[in-house]
């Protein structure tokens, strides 16, 4: 049996799924914050009671960041209390087993290739659009995970063939402006429809609107999709995958799986484009199956 571990900001969700990926235990607690002693006795908690069920497992953790390649330590996580601790040798010494840890976003992928949207398929780049945007890249059904442990995060680089209006464009909490992320998450979304239309609405209540008949809606949902083509353009220009898999609550926006694809051929490098854009099965668990599947 393989346990994945979905170590959120808010929750901590553990699932064991047996070789066939079907789901046999499945449980979530609110996360310690701030407490990180709190925070792998919390996981070593649900492997107890998830073993307690399906017996001795293999252990991945999905979480918002990545174990530095350079020093072993949690960077990039926005559970800040995370950062700078050796996450993986405290897991790996109170569950007396080596544990395998990955960004959440590269689980979202993994998932999604392994038995999801791009089942079976050997390039898969799987993209989070939520309160802010990752990206994960599979590759023959194995992470890529790089030699800085950053492969996939695209969302902050600027946008690509930038529009008037959209350069420099608004400042990123990474300390850039014009990232990817601030025009593709959530709150870019909404951001840009108040800007453009002065009416407050989140993300789920502009593709509402848009799917009402509201004109203003509907072009702020044109530019998303402007956006995320020219933004996946140049991911399909570097990697060149068989499949994009969209997950995060921007991805339950049915008509962009038709849309952005047209829009896309004018960037990308080729005279035709086979790579398929399409939406994750797994929904909001592909995090924790695919942490469940860093073992292979
Ligand atoms: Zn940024």
């Amino acid at each position: 049996m393989r346990i994945g571990i979905d170590l959120g900001g808010t929750k901590i969700e553990a699932i064991a799924l047996d070789a066939g990926g079907r789901e046999q235990f499945r449980h979530r607690v609110p996360t310690p914050r701030g407490d990180y002693d709190g925070t792998v006795e919390a996981v070593a908690s649900l492997v107890a009671a998830a073993e307690g069920v399906v017996g001795r497992s293999t252990v991945g953790v999905g979480m918002p960041g990545v174990v530095s390649p350079a020093t072993g330590l949690v960077k990039n996580a926005n559970s800040t209390w995370l950062n700078g601790r050796p996450l993986s040798v405290d897991l790996a010494a109170r569950l007396e087993r080596p544990v395998r840890l990955a960004n959440d976003a590269n689980c979202f992928a993994l998932s999604e290739a392994t038995d999801g949207a791009a089942a079976g398929l050997p390039v898969v780049f799987g993209v989070i659009l939520g309160t802010g945007v990752g990206g994960g890249l599979v590759v023959n059904g194995r992470v890529v995970t790089g030699a800085n442990a950053i492969a996939g995060e695209w969302g902050h680089n600027p946008m690509p063939w930038p529009e008037p209006g959209e350069w420099p464009g608004l400042p990123c909490y990474c300390g850039r402006t014009g990232c990817i992320e601030t025009f593709l998450s959530g709150p870019g979304l909404a951001r840009d429809h108040e800007a453009r239309i002065g009416r407050a609405l989140d993300a789920a209540g502009v593709v509402t609107a848009a799917a009402g008949g509201d004109a203003d809606a509907r072009a702020t949902l044109a530019r998303y999709e402007a956006r995320l083509a020219r933004a996946l353009a140049s991911v399909i220009n570097v990697f060149d995958p068989d499949a994009i898999v969209l997950g995060g609550g921007v991805s339950n926006t049915a008509r962009l799986y038709e849309r952005v694809p047209r829009l896309w051929a004018e960037y990308v490098f080729s005279d035709a484009i086979v790579t398929r854009l399409v939406r994750a099965v797994h929904g909001d668990s592909s995090g924790v199956r695919g942490a469940a599947w860093l073992w292979e």
